[in-house]
């Protein structure tokens, strides 16, 4: 193929960035795993980096509905900038349809008990407003972790199938912030793809969940997509946060890409395929 050799070279390439921009390795083996072996230095780099990640910006509770408010600025910078999340507690159609797809579990009403439904949100500063809703149809469900219980390996996705972007983490916390706008990222870019290309992205996603060993082209595209939604997500928040904020975003974003680098088994270079 005229294109393997450039695809080889973007994932190259994109590989030694999110290497040398992502968390030490030995606290970013937490974001991915609940059964990392730590030792005492390990833990305590995690346990410091999780009161980073999930330390609220607010301390007001999530109520079944109602307004979420804060203003981004309690020690992390992004003066004057105002968060506002409307949510209720409502299990929709799309969510309810994710869920019956899945094997028979718990009830819809108890396995979603500690989340809640973003009917929109709304951020502002004297320079800029971002509106969920104007990036992400009404026809798409958004569900937000309420609790900020879940571990850091708990993250979200973004199910185009099913409309649902689903984030198990906190949004009044740097982390869950971060991923919802990662995953909104995603979904933005789902909702303009074709039906084909849509099943093309599923049947990726698929291959990466059962490890099996993708094209160099393969690799690139799930790579790019990754990187695509980092780019929504930073290039969004930057404008709202201040500059150590943007520092941790970074950081996750490249941790998160340095993550499907090395999970994603790939062809070696100058290899026959079988299935040609
Ligand atoms: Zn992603």
């Amino acid at each position: 193929m005229v294109s393997e050799n450039s695809d080889r070279h973007y994932v190259e390439r994109t590989r030694k960035i999110s290497e040398q921009k992502a968390l030490p390795q030995n606290v970013a083996a937490f974001l991915e795993d609940p059964f990392v072996d730590m030792d005492e230095g390990d833990f305590e780099a995690y346990l410091a980096l999780q009161e980073k990640l999930k330390k609220r910006f607010t301390d007001e509770s999530w109520a079944a509905e109602g307004t979420m408010t804060f203003t981004l600025d309690k020690g992390l910078g992004g003066s004057g900038t105002n968060f506002s999340a409307e949510y209720d507690s409502v299990i929709d159609n799309n969510l309810r349809q994710l869920l019956e797809s899945k094997p028979a579990q718990q009830p819809p009403e108890v396995t979603m008990r500690d989340y809640r439904r973003i009917k929109n949100i709304v951020i502002s500063n004297p320079n800029r407003t971002f509106d969920l809703r104007g990036e992400i149809g009404n026809n798409w469900s958004v569900y937000v972790h309420a609790d900020n219980k879940l571990p850091l390996y708990y993250s979200g996705f973004s199910n185009p199938k099913y409309r649902v972007i689903l984030d198990s983490q906190d949004i009044t916390t740097p982390y869950g912030l971060y991923v919802l706008f990662h995953e909104v990222g995603h979904g933005k870019r789902n909702q303009s793809e074709s039906p084909s290309e849509m099943e093309q992205g599923l049947a990726a996603r698929e291959k990466v969940r059962n490890r099996e060993i993708l094209t160099v082209g393969e690799k690139k595209a799930v790579v790019k997509d990754e990187r695509d939604a980092d780019a929504f997500a930073l290039g969004t928040l930057r404008h709202f946060s201040g500059p150590q904020l943007v520092e941790e975003f970074k950081k996750l974003a490249y941790t998160n890409q340095r993550a499907y680098h090395r999970k994603l088994p790939e062809e070696e270079a100058l290899e026959s395929p079988a299935d040609k």
